[in-house]
Order: structure tokens, then sequence, then C-alpha cells
């Protein structure tokens, strides 16, 4: 099958580096749209996320995805009643203990900069692993929204004021739906 360029798009939206990360696959259930294809396309996602340059290699391809279906679960289990699974936990909890990588400054003529050294994938996924565990834990679990459009299944936080945001975004789902109204009417 043939996939729109723009679906292979990560979307980060959701406002939580680990809902952006189970983001990568789209429509979940019905067309599936895996965006991390390749090993490259994870450290794509980690330059895109704000997450520094990274090196994956096959191995973390495999890996991200294992931790990806692991976030994904378990809030799933917070939005719904299926209780949480044990092994789902056990494989955050590896990838949350992997050390991250540290920032470091860099010094030329005086000025400052960051410097930008290329992470491996495990020490991204980390950070990943413990956002997630943050967000499961806090105040933030609360408010996880599940996209509105019937096949989209983006995850979001929804910290707006009304607590009343429906979908991953305007430009994605809620425009299609305005859409939808505005011709049936
Ligand atoms: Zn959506």
């Amino acid at each position: 099958m043939r996939v729109a360029v723009d679906l292979l798009t990560f979307p980060f939206i959701s406002g939580r580096h680990a809902l952006d990360f189970v983001g990568t696959v789209g429509k979940r259930g019905s067309a599936d749209i895996e965006r991390l294809q390749t090993a490259d396309d994870l450290a794509r996602w980690s330059e895109e996320a704000g997450l520094g340059r990274s090196i994956a290699d096959d191995a973390d391809l495999e890996a991200a995805r294992r931790l990806r279906e692991a976030l994904y679960s378990l809030v799933l289990s917070t939005l719904g009643d299926d209780p949480a699974r044990p092994v789902d936990v056990a494989v955050v909890n590896e990838f949350a203990s992997v050390e991250t990588a540290a920032p470091s400054l860099g010094l030329r003529s005086g000025t400052i900069y960051r410097k930008d050294s290329a992470a491996p994938a495990s020490a991204v996924l980390a950070v990943v692993a413990r956002d997630g565990i943050d967000l499961l834990t806090g105040p933030d679990a609360a408010l996880i929204r599940d996209c509105e459009d019937p096949t989209c299944t983006l995850l979001f936080v929804d910290t707006s004021r009304s607590h009343r945001r429906r979908w991953c975004s305007m430009n994605r789902c809620g425009a299609r739906a305005k859409m939808r109204t505005l011709r049936s009417t």
C-alpha cells in the first residue's frame, strides 16, 4: 500500500515526548501507519522531538517499537478499564534505567555554545521512558485524551483551560470535522 508522504510526518502535538513517541504509529487498528520504518527514522524522530541527534541501528529500532507499544498499552490502561500489565511496566522500567546523555557546553573564543554530539538511541529512549513514567504517575495522567476523529488514534494531554480539547490538532482532525459538519448542513 502506498502511504502519502504527509502521513509519515511525525506528529508533535501531544505536549509530551512519551505520547509523541506513541504517535509514531498512526491510525492504530485501521491503516496502522508505521512512521518508524528504519533506524534513520528513529534518529530523525529524536532530532525533531528536540532530543538531539542520535545514532540508531536496527536493534535500536526494534527496541524503540517495544518501548512504544508498552507505553501505548499503559496509557490505554489509564483511559479504559483494562488493568495495566506487568510486562509493560517492566519494559518501561528497563528502558528508563539506561543512562541519558549529559548536555555539555562548548567554548569558542569566549562564546559558549551547546555541544551537540550524537547520543546512542538507548539514551534517547531512556528520556522517552522516563517521560512516560512522569506522565503516567503525574497530574497530566488525568488529562490524556484520545483524538475524537474516528480513525485518528493520536493521544494528547489536554492542557486547554476549559479541558475540552477534542482534536489532536485543528489542522489535522479539527478542520476535517468542521468540513464534515459544513457539508452535512
Ligand atoms: Zn486526530
